[in-house]
């Protein structure tokens, strides 16, 4: 069996996929993406297409070998997510290959079902609470939301007690029993962290991510000595060499993306990375099926996996929907706040080609917000 084509479709909301076919007629798909950067991922896969084409699909360490480091520059965000989404391919051809669902390949289920959580949007902490509720009476048993939105480098205490109330009001529905995850952004320092999360803890979050930009993991040991919230970050770290400082740093949680951090291979690299450490793997997935799928196929079979980020029926994707991309939704429905295991071969879903093919016909450019501070300065968004 080999490689006979490669194809990428940009489709809405965000996303990049890729479609990898055999001289067998074996189809695996991939999510090589990074969201506000697609164009850029799309010519990295079309580069490291002129690689695969001809090689025989199953060599899947060999190929992620030499497409991580055969250009001798390596490593980043656009390199990274290429490679993770040819990687999700390769294994979903695998899987087809030997009649398999991936998590067998990977050692073989150690989990019936997986944990999700699913964002709540909303300013003010009324908005915080219909939100949550909406979600507490769908089953979710675990919730994430915003901890902040543009902030000041050292909040006022208005800022942090705004904070505050929006968390009070989330937790105030979810009652004792179901969990509060807090998204930073890596908006906040060190100073602004310092201040809010000794505030935080009487709230007892989940845990806090990003509660630092990944470039300031040197001050990641202060916020984890700083309060006994659970400190969680990664969706913009892109291998393992990356997680080392996070980890030696005491971090609880790392958030491997799987279209971000090397597929499926790397992140069970970072998994068994995380365990040394005691620390568990919570996949960051904003994104579409793929991407969510081969989490999934990650979170059967890897023992320290804590919960799983998705997207259905998110507030920000109004107008597409993950769910639109494939011919069967019933892998991801949601029972009592989890997903099902599911045993069909490769990653487990089938893409609705057709929509795939009819979405890429109109080529997204979604890009992120820019924000400013009021003196007009860049601020993180
Ligand atoms: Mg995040």
């Amino acid at each position: 069996m080999k490689i006979a084509r490669i194809e990428t479709f940009l489709v809405p909301p965000r996303w990049l996929f890729c479609r990898v076919e055999t001289d067998t007629g074996l189809v695996g798909w991939g999510e090589p993406v990074v969201e506000g950067r697609a164009e850029v991922v799309r010519t990295a896969v079309e580069v490291l297409a002129e690689y695969l084409l001809g090689e025989d699909p199953l060599r899947v360490e060999q190929h992620w070998q030499v497409l991580t480091k055969g250009g001798f520059y390596r490593g980043g965000p656009v390199l990274s997510s290429a490679v993770a989404g040819l990687d999700q391919a390769l294994w979903d051809i695998a899987g087809q290959a030997y009649g398999v669902p991936v998590h067998a390949l990977l050692g073989g289920p150690v989990r019936d079902r997986v944990r999700i959580y699913s964002w709540v949007g909303g300013d003010e902490p009324g908005e915080i609470a219909d939100a949550a509720a909406a979600q507490v009476a769908a089953g979710l048993t675990g919730l994430k939301m915003n901890a902040c939105g543009q902030l000041s480098p050292i909040p006022t205490p208005a800022e942090i007690d705004a904070v505050v109330a929006r968390v009070a009001a989330a937790r105030a529905v979810l009652g004792d029993e179901r969990d509060i995850a807090l998204d930073f952004h890596g908006r906040a320092g060190l100073a602004a962290v310092r201040r809010i999360l000794p505030e935080l803890a009487p709230l007892r979050p989940f845990f806090v991510e990003e509660p630092l930009l990944p470039d300031q993991a040197h001050h990641l040991r202060d916020v984890v000595t700083c309060s006994p919230v659970p400190v969680a970050t990664g969706e913009r770290l892109y291998g393992r060499s990356e997680f080392l400082a996070p980890l030696q740093a005491g971090v609880s949680v790392v958030q491997p993306d799987l279209s971000h951090a090397g597929g499926i291979s790397e992140v069970r690299r970072i998994a068994a990375l995380a365990e040394t450490y005691g620390a568990l793997l919570a996949p960051h997935c904003p994104l579409g099926p793929i991407a969510l799928a081969a989490s999934l196929q990650v979170a059967f079979a890897t023992p320290n996996f804590l919960i799983q980020e998705q997207s259905i029926g998110i507030h920000y994707h109004a107008g597409s929907e993950l769910l639109d991309y494939l011919v069967d939704p019933e892998p991801f429905r949601f029972v009592d706040g989890h997903i099902l295991r599911f045993d069909r071969p490769g990653l487990g879903i089938t893409i609705d080609e057709a929509a795939v093919r009819r979405a890429g016909e109109s080529p997204h450019a979604w890009r992120n917000p820019v924000w400013r501070h009021p003196d007009g300065s860049f601020a993180e968004w």
